[in-house]
């Protein structure tokens, strides 16, 4: 979109949806868990579905479709003028209802949220993704997962907006490793359900806490990072095979593999795009030199 037809499609989108929040050049890091990322045309901050689709389907008039976020902890964004407009999926989209062992929740909830509003009903399941920084969109739609758990283990059902902008439920999301159908197109995920089993609230606690404390001990949760970097590569962890390359602590600007979790890339301060691309670089290439092992990136990459 050039200036002249995003200004149209802002103006159009006003006009059609008065409520909406719109913040025009908002910059991409205050919405990004490594706190990299430039200024975007316009992020919308949608609270009814009505809205989304709105803005989708102008969007689509002009042949174009939003870059959907939810908590932005799995993104390393460009930190140049990013053309695009984000749907930020966030607050106004948090709403969870447990039926027997079935909760149904809005995409933009927090997994932390979600697991705990789960244990105060007494549903266990859901433990392993206490941790996992994201949204329940974000986390379906990469089938995130931790401790032995994955978002696959417990959706059975996603209700999202395809590409034609109808509402559609399918109880087969394709999930496998940290990918599903959704990760290929521009659906916007609205809604998951999930199947829990009865448990005692306490022991479901109890477990969250045990998983959080061994994630604070092992992870670099002081420091801002989109998360494990690279995916596991077949027969292997990307931490291992970095660490034994004798990488753990190299920087390229101020980007820098953890001192504490190979498997991190962290901004220890002032980070850029450039410097992480290049350390992606870096790490990729003595791996690949290494071990015959080519690490593909977890991390979705936005420029
Ligand atoms: C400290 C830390 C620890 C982490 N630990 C783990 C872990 O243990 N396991 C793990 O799997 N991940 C982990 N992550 C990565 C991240 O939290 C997960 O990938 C999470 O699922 C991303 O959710 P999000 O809402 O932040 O998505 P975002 O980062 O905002 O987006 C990620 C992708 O999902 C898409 N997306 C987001 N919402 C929607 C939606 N509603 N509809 C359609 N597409 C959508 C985006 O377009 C993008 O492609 C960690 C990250 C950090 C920073």
């Amino acid at each position: 979109m050039n200036d002249i037809q995003r200004n149209a499609f802002l103006s159009e989108l006003r006009r059609r949806c008065p409520e909406l929040t719109i913040r025009e050049k908002e910059p991409m890091s205050r919405h990004c868990s490594f706190r990299i990322g430039g200024e975007c045309d316009a992020m919308l901050f949608p609270s009814t579905v009505e809205e989304i689709r709105a803005a989708a389907e102008l969007l689509a008039s002009a042949g174009e479709k939003p870059l959907v976020i939810g908590n932005g902890t799995n993104l390393l964004v460009t930190d140049a003028p990013l053309h695009r407009i984000v749907l930020r999926m966030g607050e106004p989209f948090s709403a969870a209802r447990t039926e027997g062992e079935s909760v149904s929740a809005c995409a933009g909830i927090t997994l932390a949220q979600l697991a705990v509003s789960a244990a105060r009903a007494g549903l266990g399941g859901l433990e392993f993704a206490h941790g996992i920084p994201g949204t329940l969109g974000g986390a379906v739609g990469m089938n995130a997962g931790a401790y032995g758990g994955e978002m696959k283990d417990v959706v059975t059902s996603v209700t999202y907006l395809d590409d034609e902008l109808c509402l559609r439920e399918t109880g087969d999301a394709d999930m496998s490793y940290r990918r599903s159908r959704f990760s290929d197109t521009g659906d916007i995920i609205l809604s998951a359900r999930l199947a829990l089993h009865e448990d005692d609230p306490e022991a479901v606690r109890e477990r969250m806490r045990t998983l959080l404390e061994r994630r604070r001990a092992s992870q670099p949760l002081e420091l801002p990072s989109a998360g494990s970097t690279f995916k596991r590569p077949a027969g292997g962890y990307a931490a291992e095979l970095i660490d034994r390359a004798g990488l753990k602590g190299y920087a390229v600007g101020g980007a820098q593999v953890s001192e504490k979790h190979a498997g991190f890339v962290v901004n220890r301060g002032g980070a850029t795009f450039d410097d992480v691309m290049a350390l992606i670089g870096h790490i990729r290439e003595e791996v690949l030199r290494l071990t015959g092992i080519e690490l593909e990136t977890e991390v979705k990459i936005i420029r």
